[in-house]
């Protein structure tokens, strides 16, 4: 059985300030309320540090929301794999598709980042998703299994025990527009028939899916009632503890 996680995603929200005061609020309401799941939090860089030392690791991972897709040298302002390590975070997203559009990462350059977050001992949640038009030509399913060819899929399966997936449609990331219950979990069981082509049905029955685009507590219930959904990649809705934590409730 796969993992079941909530993870939030900061993206370029809260100053250091408001960033440690989220962070404690989220864990002082999960060391009243235990949840259900995995929970993990991505936040920018400037708050890694300070966030790693207020919460308890054991109930909330620590994630960053990308990584250099260099080791180190001079390369100015960039952050690598192993600066977020040495944080005390254990995950990275990578392949945001925020970063696929406005900072030109192709897939070979999240080859390069998916490489060096393993070799430093990175959980990677690894996100793919197919735009509008895509969806509209019927073309979602080649769109994430190009994604996952082009960056994951040369990773031995050993390697890949460390990949968390995170689909998330484009058209539904930030816009209110979420996809169906159903048409996520077509497509989710369609992601985990390709991992288990690529790397058999053990390995891909132990791979947690997450779905992310406009998830909130409204509607995480019955996403997370389907059974290739594994949880959740949140970004608006993890912003605040409540709403954060009302989806995590969802997994009660
Ligand atoms: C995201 O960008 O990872 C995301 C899912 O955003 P939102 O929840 O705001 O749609």
């Amino acid at each position: 059985m796969a993992k079941k996680i909530v993870a939030g995603n900061w993206k370029m929200n809260k100053n250091l300030q408001e960033g440690i005061e989220l962070a404690k609020g989220l864990n002082e309401a999960l060391a009243a309320d235990k949840p259900n799941c995995g929970v993990v939090i991505c936040t920018p860089f400037i708050h890694l540090a300070k966030v790693s030392e207020i919460i308890n690791h054991d109930v909330i991972g620590l994630g960053a929301e990308n990584c250099a897709d260099k080791a180190s040298g001079a390369y100015t302002g960039e952050v690598s794999a192993e600066m977020v390590k040495s944080t005390g975070a254990e995950y990275v997203i990578l392949g945001h598709s925020e970063r696929r559009e406005y900072y030109n990462e192709t897939p070979e350059i999240l080859k390069e980042k998916v490489e060096l977050a393993l070799a430093n001992g990175l959980k990677i949640i690894f996100c793919i998703g197919e735009s509008l038009e895509q969806r509209k030509a019927n073309e979602q399913n080649a769109v994430v299994k190009a994604e996952l060819e082009g960056s994951v899929f040369h990773l031995s399966a050993e390697q890949f025990k460390n990949i968390v997936i995170a689909y998330e449609p484009i058209w539904a990331i930030g816009t209110g527009m979420t996809a169906t219950a159903d048409q996520a979990e077509e497509i989710h069981a369609y992601i985990r028939s390709i991992i288990a082509e690529k790397y058999g049905q053990a390995v891909a029955d132990e791979t947690s899916i997450l779905y992310g685009g406009s998830c909130k507590a409204s509607n995480a219930p019955e996403l997370f009632a389907k059974p290739d959904i594994d949880g959740g990649l949140i970004g608006g809705a993890s912003l605040k503890v409540a709403d954060f934590k009302g989806i995590i409730d969802a997994w009660k």
